[in-house]
């Protein structure tokens, strides 16, 4: 055996025994069944692990992670994780969550080429043209920490506009959508403050969440810009 991998596998005897130890019947407990609260969409990255950030045992909170932490409307792989949380898990509540930091993010502002991920991260790169009169002002230290935002609302809207979504809240299902931003420099978590509850909130949140992220006075008032920057069309904001 490797040693390197003998050395988890050492380690997951201990966890398993001292866990055990806490709290007998534990895993007996959990083998029947999970019945998390939380669903969390995060990040790939490694610094970010969903369990450890918000001090949940395993069969808590339901993840689903991938490079930048993006929804994409015919991402089967996404939607059939969301489909099962809401569906059958019946989670309460759906984190979308990106970190500061974020390779992907970064890559996707500066136009780096990775290899095949720049396909995926095209959605980031729409995301920062689709804004790009509320971030391109800024000093360049800032540009990537605000996209790192303003990509978590939009893909709060991507969850709160899916089918799943949708039909959970045309049938009167309780499940809300919240967007987080977690700081990798000081392990803190901070609330965008774009939950989402309601199909008919979903506009105005979106639109509230977005205006915290003012453009130049120059481009302030135009019409044609708010429909590019918000996708919703002119009359919604
Ligand atoms: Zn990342």
């Amino acid at each position: 055996m490797n040693p390197d991998l003998q050395a988890l596998l050492d380690n997951n005897r201990r966890w398993a025994a001292a866990t055990e130890a806490r709290e007998p019947g534990f895993f007996t407990r959990l083998a029947q069944q999970q019945s998390p609260r939380y669903m969390w969409i995060g990040c790939a990255d490694s610094r970010v692990p969903a369990n450890e950030i918000t001090g949940l045992d395993p069969g808590e909170v339901f993840v689903h992670r991938n490079v930048a932490n993006v929804v994409v409307h015919s991402d089967l792989n996404a939607l059939s994780t969301i489909q099962f949380a809401v569906e059958h898990l019946k989670v309460k509540h759906i984190m979308v969550v990106g970190h500061y930091g974020c390779a992907g993010v970064r890559a996707a502002l500066n136009g780096i080429r990775i290899g095949l991920a720049d396909n995926w991260l095209r959605h980031v790169q729409d995301v920062r043209l689709r804004h790009r009169k509320r971030i391109d002002h800024l000093p360049a230290a800032e540009q990537e920490d605000i996209l790192c935002e303003v990509n978590v609302i939009e893909q709060v809207g991507n969850v709160a506009l899916s089918t799943v979504l949708q039909d959970a809240w045309a049938r009167g299902q309780p499940v809300a959508v919240h967007g987080w931003v977690y700081g990798l420099k000081d392990g803190l978590l901070k609330n965008l403050q774009v939950t989402m509850d309601h199909p008919d909130k979903v506009v105005g949140v979106f639109a509230a969440a977005l205006k915290r992220y003012p453009r130049p006075p120059a481009a302030a008032h135009d019409a044609a810009t708010d429909a590019a920057d918000t996708g919703f069309g002119p009359a919604s904001l």
